[in-house]
């Protein structure tokens, strides 16, 4: 018999315009054939719901095929014969799909360094752990708060170091770069720290680092919840990114005249970044569950406003100290795991781009925390599509046929989710990102 788990397997995934990881996978000895011609797949990929229900649109339905082919420069060993690699989807002609989420964010990231801008982008990742030991996945929720649990716990991570140790070895083996591991405030709940990468290959980092978190929770009994609410009123899962500019003349955000420190360049970025965000919250946050997540109290950014160091802010300014050897960076903490990354960083460059192109004011930082220090994010889906619909950011960088999948995928998921109680959305979309 031979070592099964050991059997070389390659893994291309994609990640949908509903932010929904998608895969097929083919033996070693085909990988060749997976990067040359690559593997079928139906254009309904382009408009799955978060259910799997198609929103299908005259664009998008069951005629026709794609070809989705695994990039061979970014394919990695997680260890135990498993490879791992994000696909670029193709058209049966051989050319890019217009719906390749990870296409859009390789142009975004052209025309940025067409401006001589530089990005680089480090991905977090929190989810909780829930055993799998009853079916489905050992159903009983933690409690909310829990005697047997601290935030940033020592012993929530000595207790789970078997987990930890897993995530770290799964993690070397691939060449990820994890900077921090540790215990949320939720019992069960951790939060990872990714290296900042350019911008496509961070968001390939935050898809790999997903999988082998989820490998790792298996592996010790456990299956892994990115969902922006894993438990109903309990503490919610972000996936913040923190964003870093350069030229050739240095940092856009630190060593300037403007507020805490930014260039003339980099509070343009910012102020272009302000402006976009209430157009794109369809992509950053724009599940059945995301306003459940982005609501203050949450340090989940559901103000509109910037602010040093602020939680509250949609982004958190993290000025360049003795303390952030990387130097400033903003961080985006709207966006959730439920997020498509190829699309959100995609939105989120362009924004700052035509910021850089047009200098809008930047407004004066909020450094408070009263609820109404700041106008709140949109979150009701209609108003997040109809938005979505008018944002010259996400036309740019994600163009009419993205946009058209987004807003029929989000259109759909309202519909059938959006008069269903917080419990059973909760329950339904545990285990439905990552
Ligand atoms: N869990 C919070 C969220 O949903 C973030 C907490 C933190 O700032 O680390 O975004
Ligand atoms: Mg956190």
């Amino acid at each position: 018999m031979p070592d099964l788990a050991a059997e070389p397997l390659v893994i291309g995934s994609l990640v949908d315009p509903g932010g929904v990881s998608r895969a097929k996978a083919v033996p070693a000895s085909r990988a060749d054939a997976f990067a040359a011609t690559g593997v079928g797949a139906s254009p309904s990929w382009n408009v799955f719901c978060a259910d799997d229900r198609l929103a299908f649109t005259e664009r998008f339905s069951v005629i026709g095929d794609l070809r989705l082919r695994i990039d061979p420069a970014a394919i990695r060993d997680i260890g135990g014969g498993l490879s791992w690699g994000p696909v670029t989807v193709g058209t049966l002609g051989g050319t890019v799909a217009a719906s390749c989420t990870r296409t859009a964010l390789v142009r975004t990231v052209e025309r940025l360094t067409a401006a001589g801008v530089t990005a680089s982008v480090g991905h977090e990742l929190e989810f909780q752990l829930f055993p799998r030991s009853e079916p489905p996945h050992g159903s009983e929720p933690p409690e909310v708060l829990s005697p047997e649990w601290s935030a940033y716990g020592f012993g929530a991570v000595v207790d789970h170091a078997a987990f930890l140790q897993g995530v770290v070895a799964r993690a070397r083996s691939a060449g990820l770069e994890i900077l921090q591991l540790h215990a949320e405030w939720a019992p069960r709940q951790f939060e990872i720290s990714l290296a900042r990468r350019p911008p496509v290959q961070a968001a390939d980092d935050l898809v790999l680092a997903r999988m082998i978190v989820r490998l790792a929770a298996r592996d010790t009994g456990f299956a892994a919840s990115f969902s922006p609410v894993p438990i109903a009123g309990g503490a919610s899962n972000g996936a913040h990114a923190h964003l870093s500019l350069h030229t050739a003349g240095g940092p856009l955000l630190s060593g300037g005249t403007g507020p805490h420190g930014v260039t003339d360049a980099g509070a343009a970025a910012i102020a272009g970044i302000l402006a976009a965000l209430p157009g794109v919250g369809a992509v950053l946050s724009g599940s059945p569950l995301s306003a459940e997540r982005l609501r203050p109290g949450m340090w989940a950014g559901a103000h509109a406003s910037w602010g040093l160091e602020n939680r509250e802010a949609a982004l958190r300014f993290v000025a360049a100290t003795p303390g952030t050897p990387d130097g400033a960076n903003i961080e985006i903490k709207p966006i959730d795991a439920s997020a498509n990354p190829y699309l959100a960083t995609a939105v989120v460059l362009e924004a700052a781009l035509m910021g850089i192109e047009t200098s809008p004011p930047l407004p004066p930082p909020v450094d408070t925390h009263s609820d109404d220090s700041a106008p709140l994010l949109p979150t009701s889906p209609e108003d997040q599509v109809a938005r979505l619909e008018g944002s010259t950011a996400a036309r740019r960088s994600l163009g009419p046929d993205l946009i058209e999948a987004i807003a029929a995928v989000r259109r759909m998921e309202h519909a059938t989710w959006g008069d269903k109680r917080v419990e059973e959305r909760v329950e339904r979309f545990r285990f439905t990102w990552g």
